[in-house]
């Protein structure tokens, strides 16, 4: 008979399930279907098998920034070269539905994925340790999880109920995380499911999250949901031993939420001591030996395999009862070719060159992380320390520019919303083009390039983007045409993945590896004013990559044979009206930067030796 939730009954719970089951198991076997409208409605999307997918969730206690995000990709990476499917995601405690208007300085940089979703920066972590793309499935904001449900109940979804934290919202924080996992990595389902959890236990936002996970662990049954709480050992300097009763507190916050964690990974400056390990231990009922120490290591690529070494990748397996799904052959694979990354990454350099970035966050330098982290993937193919100089665009002038650009190798100028610092940075490029200075602009770098030609070659004085000056006389960039018309309704960007063509024969073509077409991520509202095409060109800019159907202009550069006849051969003079740092992966380096960071090895260590796929001289590029 079905139960009504006004009618006081108990659920019958006749275990006829059998002694181990779950609850959804023992829902089921009470008569309860999973869309009637009882105490416990936890919807299951069509198709989800049960048992199939495993689960790591990772909390944090003590403070925040302990790096959850890297501890979960680096695992998840350990486990996706064993050959498993893996899927992660992160559950953001805040209210917004995503990152897009979030400002850089106090959320670091806005993460865009192919699909468009602009997400925190922590979803860069994952890509670029797994080599994976994703997409909106694997980012959640508390927005989105109550817009759906308000949403829902707008459109009488919730059958005259009343929606409830309990079950509606945990139950919706369910529903997303099975249908990740049964969408996996697109192409096949997830045999795990990384869940980071946003904030530290104890925080009223994501406390839902938390009860939501708690659930679905009770849900999937025993050995298929693995907890791993993050903790911090204090070590004051004026005591000079750690301490670990704030992490003990920590982890018994998470106790009171009705988690029993499996894996305590231990932050800490230097390795964690036995005595530390030992109380953390006893006071969180968690093995000794599932006690790990995670403490400061130079640099995050190293920690996939410092994990692997303390075997926290064979408890987590252990814990989950996945021993048997390992793939040897593809992890000593896998493990080689990182080995060798992270070996050239640490191995000592005897080349360095200096990269002047142009930002108007440059003070805050999380704004700029996927740059840094492409650069840094290229610093190790190319062998050669590279060192930022981090320069605020505010403070470059016409003048002073010569000064304060002159012992620099190379220039980013890159991108960037609103006029403050915009003449600092078309200084920046005029002091690269006439200097011969390698230059790679990135999207609003690509658009001030442009203003910059426009002004000091084509001698259109006044040249400007209508984002500075609406209205100007000469607006060789100016808003997308989609963006005209919808900038009534509210407005929104060109985000995410676009096909670019590539002209062959251009130093772009080369760089990309001869392909025609290449897809790159885009986050913009202005771009070269199509009139302005043919007169650019005909100035000697190049447009080398364009959309393969509308006049949108995609990439530019000075090409080594001017057409004005003038002679000038640059160096290396590129710009992207994407974001080529969005897809930059230690494996498989960004190829712009790759050929800006060439370009200026080559111009200070004339007898460098690197790699010809880098370099401009290369046959038939023009
Ligand atoms: N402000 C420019 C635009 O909206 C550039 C954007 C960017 O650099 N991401 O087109």
């Amino acid at each position: 008979m079905p139960h009504s939730p006004n009618d006081g009954a108990e659920p019958k719970q006749d275990n006829s399930a059998g002694p181990d089951a779950s609850g959804a198991d023992l829902l089921a076997a009470a008569g309860y279907s999973q869309t009637t409208n009882t105490e416990f409605y936890s919807p299951i999307p069509d198709g989800y098998q049960k048992g199939r997918h495993r689960y790591l969730v990772v909390l944090g206690t003590v403070m925040s920034g302990l790096g959850k995000g890297i501890f979960s990709s680096s695992m998840a990476k350990l486990i996706k070269d064993k050959g498993l499917t893996v899927a992660p995601i992160k559950l953001e405690g805040y209210l917004n539905i995503d990152s897009g208007t979030l400002n850089p300085f106090r959320h670091g940089e806005v993460f865009v994925l192919d699909d468009g979703t602009e997400c925190d920066m922590d979803l860069g972590t994952y890509e670029r340790m797994l080599d994976q793309d994703l997409s909106k499935r694997n980012f959640m904001t508390a927005g989105q999880v109550y817009r759906d449900i308000l949403e829902r109940e707008r459109h009488g979804g919730y059958l005259g109920r009343d929606v409830q934290m309990i079950p509606h919202v945990t139950g919706e924080v369910k529903r997303k995380l099975r249908e990740l996992a049964m969408h996996g990595d697109g192409t096949k389902p997830a045999d795990i499911v990384f869940v980071e959890v946003g904030g530290t236990v104890g925080d009223y936002e994501n406390g839902f999250y938390i009860e939501a996970l708690r659930e679905l662990a009770f849900e999937e049954g025993p050995g298929t949901v693995c907890f791993v709480a993050l903790t911090y050992i204090i070590e004051p300097q004026a005591l000079g031993e750690q301490k670990s009763k704030a992490a003990q507190l920590g982890v018994r916050r998470v106790l009171e939420t009705g988690i029993q964690p499996h894996i305590l990974a231990c932050r800490a400056q230097s390795r964690i001591t036995p005595v530390v390990q030992q109380k953390l231990a006893m006071f969180s009922n968690v093995p000794l030996n599932r006690v790990f120490s995670m403490h400061d290591r130079s640099s995050i690529y190293s920690i996939p395999e410092d994990m692997r070494q303390e075997g926290l990748d064979r408890e987590i397996l252990s814990v989950l009862d996945l021993h048997g799904k390992v793939d040897m052959a593809h992890e000593d694979r896998a493990r080689e070719i990182w080995t060798r990354f992270v070996r050239k990454l640490t191995a000592p350099r005897a080349r360095h060159i200096r990269l002047g970035l142009t930002g108007k966050y440059a003070a805050l330098r999380d704004a700029y992380a996927s740059i840094e982290k492409c650069v840094e993937h290229c610093s190790t193919h190319l062998e050669t320390n590279i060192e930022i100089q981090w320069i605020e665009s505010t403070d470059i002038t016409e003048d002073n520019a010569p000064s304060r650009l002159a012992d620099l190798d190379a220039v980013i100028v890159p991108g960037g919303f609103g006029a403050r610092g915009v003449e600092g940075k078309i200084s920046c490029v005029r002091f690269c083009r006439e200097n011969l200075v390698p230059y790679l602009g990135i999207c609003l770098g690509f658009q001030v390039a442009v203003i910059e030609f426009a002004r000091n070659v084509m001698g259109l004085a006044s040249a400007n983007s209508t984002e500075f000056e609406p209205g100007g006389p000469d607006v060789v960039i100016s808003e997308l045409p989609d963006q005209k018309r919808i900038e009534q309704l509210g407005g929104t960007m060109r985000l995410g993945g676009q096909d670019v063509a590539v002209k062959p024969g251009t130093l772009a073509h080369h760089l990309f590896g001869g392909r025609d077409l290449v897809r790159q991520r885009f986050r913009h509202r202005y771009e070269v004013e199509p009139d302005y095409i043919e007169r650019i060109e005909q100035a000697g800019l190049m447009f080398s990559g364009r959309h393969p159907d509308h006049p949108i202009m995609q990439v530019l550069e000075l090409p080594c044979t001017d057409p004005t006849g003038r002679g000038v051969e640059h160096p290396f003079f590129i710009a992207a009206q994407f974001h080529p740092e969005l897809t930059g992966r230690p494996i498989r380096p960004q190829p712009l930067f790759m050929g800006l960071l060439a370009a200026a090895i080559q111009r200070k260590y004339p007898d460098a030796e690197l790699p010809p796929r880098w370099l401009r001289q290369a046959e038939g590029v023009s």
